[in-house]
């Protein structure tokens, strides 16, 4: 018997081992083992099992070790990972690098694990001694320690783990010390008569008797029920509690989110449920693209399919586009969904994402809630799949490969387990509108914000320099700090006195975008990209951001030796700087990546901003997710043109997603003191984006950029590849790039698709490498493996330059 064996390389899909005879019925499709790859053991997933190698003559190396059978991959995310494979031209190997725990396939240190098979009566006494050990500390035995340990010899451990009577995993048993957390539970089934109605130590323990299994106190405290009331029931010995080993508990959950009142069901919420009810019972896939503006109760229709896929013993994937910026769905899913939610994040070490992996592979876990990655999740009798914000770029992957798009792979998903899938968003990418225009997806529309809240009033303002004006004299901005406009300044000190909470946003971070001479001319450019230097004020810091790069701060011109240096363009930094100026009183937070860096520090943010202990919140495009908080009245946007020039189809669909975003975190309480006014300061205001914002109809953009798109054959009528040539000697990419164009149209008479290029990228050089991209233009219906097929062959071989290739690229530059 042969198996045939993926690894994490970008170019072979499998390799070929022989099954070590007695091993044969254990090894089976999608399980991890360990094979010699060159002269090193590496991990892989175990793609088929066969009775012929199909390389007659060649003598094949025999599998060594079997991995934890915990971590198999099961059919249907077997299936996923083959279908991502040959949907982004990449290999099996390095799709399970995205889908299963980071590490599982590079590790090099292997733990010992009890295996399937149960020890035999002929076991000789130091095996018996030493399987004794490995059981009671499974996972904590390193491969490389069986030497130091002295019972057994390494030949014999081998032999146990070839007859699957020991198993190794890459990852260590998860035990984090002294992190014991409290679970409690009520001791009895009935209220005694003195605690009184009505109190918290009454719904308490009244939620307590309610529930048959203990219910951790960090659980409890997110629903409201404070130390000191948990307390009070123990004194009484109404509840007693147990400590268990903190496992993944730190899940995201925000402090501060505002008990919402449960509204009743809008006519459209209970339309879509009704849908999504008979799709669950039917148990086939159904997709449906709920477009719902801002405020219009769409987590609310999440919450309810969830229940009802829960209710009827199914699981849920619920994905958001990054899961430190959205606390608040969390929040709502633990909450309210019945099942605790797990948390599938790139904050979790390898070993609690493999803990994840696995209570999702046993059906354990019901609910998870993640990002892009979750898409490759276990989850057992999956019933329903959410993507919120299906338009959110994130969902993309650009780098590395595998460069899958989740949003796509959720449809798959929902296709091969026959799951129903719910896409939602108050701004639908045209790539969803036009797939349920087409009847792909089911569309439904929930065109009302919930109970009467209205959607705020929109303003465009001017801060184009006037005809005649000298550049540097901006009279609509208030004593010199720029960039808040005089028009803004005045709101935004009303609101203020008002004591309402305020957003502003500015998607670009850092000081300045350029820094330029003003006696030489001088631009300050990186070295390598030959862009603009961002200026970062704060650690006085010249950073490209496109490489990287780094260079300190100047104080005088590295050309001329002037010290008259202009720091141009603003960007969140400066923002602040310019508010804190104008509004010395206000409690002003900015929220970007360069303020957000740890964990959960962007959680943090918006969780004080929650609670009300920040006025001004500033950010880039982090401000603008789907945030709930209530009492902001007035959402400012500055330099709205911002993206507006990237060299990309989407510039335009995306700045008026943003500026859509944006907007709907204004107005959003029920009462009506606070009205939502939104502010969109432009250098451009004639651009016909802000037509669409101020009639609020989005959906006639999405058409007419339905029919640009048509006429420039751009998605979603074509597929995209975009083919990156680079090298470090800039002649070398050209010529690579040319040979792959040719190898591409070679065979054709007549091309079935349009080919652009090779031309030189939008940034033409990065880092220390000259780019060259040729973009090919397939229809839909176009079967692109072969292509895809001889691509690689060809890179493959290729010398003096690399090549990457992106399918339905999201970005160009
Ligand atoms: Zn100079
Ligand atoms: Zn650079």
């Amino acid at each position: 018997m042969y198996a045939r064996v993926a690894f994490p390389l970008p170019y072979e899909s499998y390799y070929t081992y022989k099954i070590p005879d007695g091993l044969g019925t254990h090894i089976v499709r999608g399980m991890i083992v360990v094979a010699p790859l060159g002269k090193k053991p590496a991990v892989g997933v175990v793609l088929e099992v066969v009775r012929e190698s199909g390389l007659p003559g060649i003598a094949l190396k025999e599998i060594s070790a079997l991995g934890d059978p915990e971590l198999t991959v099961p059919e249907d995310l077997l299936t996923l990972v083959e279908y991502t494979a040959g949907r982004y031209g990449t290999t099996p190997g390095m799709v399970f690098k995205s889908a299963l725990p980071p590490g599982t396939l590079q590790r090099r240190k292997l733990y010992l694990y009890p295996g399937k098979q149960s020890i035999p009566q002929d076991c000789p006494r130091e095996a018996r001694e030493f399987l004794a050990k490995v059981a009671a500390n499974a996972g904590r035995i390193a491969y490389s320690d069986i030497k130091r340990l002295k019972i057994i010899s390494l030949k014999t451990v081998d032999s146990l783990i070839q007859e699957g009577i020991l198993s190794v995993s890459p990852f260590k048993a998860l035990r984090i010390a002294g992190s014991k957390k409290r679970w409690v539970k009520a001791t009895g089934k009935t209220i005694p008569e003195n605690l009184r109605n009505g109190t918290k130590a009454y719904h308490l323990l009244e939620k307590l008797i309610g529930s048959d299994e203990c219910i951790s106190t960090a659980v409890l405290k997110n629903q409201g029920f404070s130390a000191s009331v948990i307390a009070t029931l123990h004194r009484k010995g109404l509840v007693e509690s147990e400590f268990r080993d903190r496992e993944i508990e730190d899940i995201g959950r925000m402090e501060s989110l505002v008990q919402e009142r449960i509204f009743e069901l809008t006519l459209w919420q209970r339309a879509i449920l009704e849908r999504v009810e008979a799709s669950l019972n039917a148990g086939s896939y159904t997709g449906f693209l709920l477009y719902g503006v801002t405020s219009s109760g769409k987590t609310q229709v999440y919450l309810e399919a969830a229940r009802l896929a829960l209710s009827r013993g199914k699981s849920v994937l619920v994905m958001v586009p990054e899961i430190s910026l959205t606390p608040q769905i969390v929040s709502r899913f633990e909450r309210s969904a019945g099942v605790s939610p797990l948390v599938w994040h790139s904050h979790l070490t390898p070993t609690e994402r493999a803990l994840v992996y696995k209570r999702a592979r046993s059906g354990e876990a019901r609910l998870i809630i993640g990002a892009r990655s979750s898409i490759y999740s276990p989850l057992k009798k999956l019933g329903l799949i959410v993507v919120d914000e299906e338009q959110d770029n994130s969902y993309k992957q650009d780098d590395p490969a595998p460069r899958y798009n989740a949003r796509e792979l959720a449809i798959e998903k929902g296709r091969l387990t026959g799951a129903t899938v719910i896409l939602g968003s108050a701004t639908p990418s045209a790539e969803a509108y036009y797939a349920a225009k087409e009847g792909k997806l089911k569309l439904h529309t929930l065109p009302q914000r919930v109970a009467g809240k209205r959607l705020p009033r929109i303003e465009i303002i001017s801060t184009a320099s006037r005809e005649g004006d000298r550049p540097k004299t901006r009279p609509v901005f208030p004593h010199g700090f720029w960039p808040v406009s005089e028009r803004m300044h005045t709101e935004l000190s009303i609101r203020l006195k008002n004591k309402e909470q305020v957003i502003v946003l500015l998607n670009r971070r850092g000081y300045s975008s350029s820094v330029i001479c003003f006696e030489c001319g001088w631009l300050g450019k990186c070295p390598d990209c030959e862009i603009g230097w961002t200026y970062h004020k704060a650690r006085n810091r010249m950073i490209c951001h496109y490489c990287g790069k780094e260079m300190p701060g100047p104080t005088v011109c590295p050309n001329c030796g002037s010290a008259r240096l202009s720091f141009r363009g603003a960007g969140t930094e400066r923002l602040e700087e310019s508010l804190k100026n104008l509004f010395p009183a206000a409690r002003i937070k900015r929220l970007d990546s360069d303020t957000a860096t740890g964990k959960w520090e962007s959680r943090d943010i918006l969780d004080e901003f929650g609670k009300g202990k920040i006025d001004i919140l500033l950010g880039t495009q982090m401000v603008a997710k789907g945030h709930h908080f209530p009492a902001v009245g007035f959402v400012g946007v500055i330099g709205a043109d911002v993206g507006l020039s990237l060299p990309d189809f989407r510039a335009s669909e995306r700045v008026l997603q943003l500026l859509t975003q944006a907007a709907g975190r204004a107005g959003r309480s029920s009462k009506k003191t606070v009205t939502g006014l939104v502010m969109v300061q432009s250098f451009a205001p004639e651009n016909p984006l802000f037509e669409y914002l101020l009639k609020d109809d989005y959906t006639g953009f999405l058409e007419n950029e339905l029919r640009i798109r048509r006429a420039l054959k751009y998605p979603p009528f074509t597929n995209l590849i975009l083919i990156e040539v680079s090298s470090t000697e800039p002649a070398r990419a050209l010529a690579g790039a040319s040979g792959i164009k040719d190898e591409v149209c070679g065979n054709f008479k007549e091309k079935p698709f349009d080919v652009l290029g090779p031309a030189k990228s939008a940034i033409f050089k990065k880092g220390k490498l000259y780019r060259y991209q040729i973009l090919l233009k397939l229809p839909t219906d176009y079967e692109f493996g072969g292509l895809n097929d001889r691509i690689t062959s060809m890179v493959k071989c290729s010398r003096g330059f690399s090549v990457r290739i992106d399918i339905d690229p999201v970005n160009f530059t």
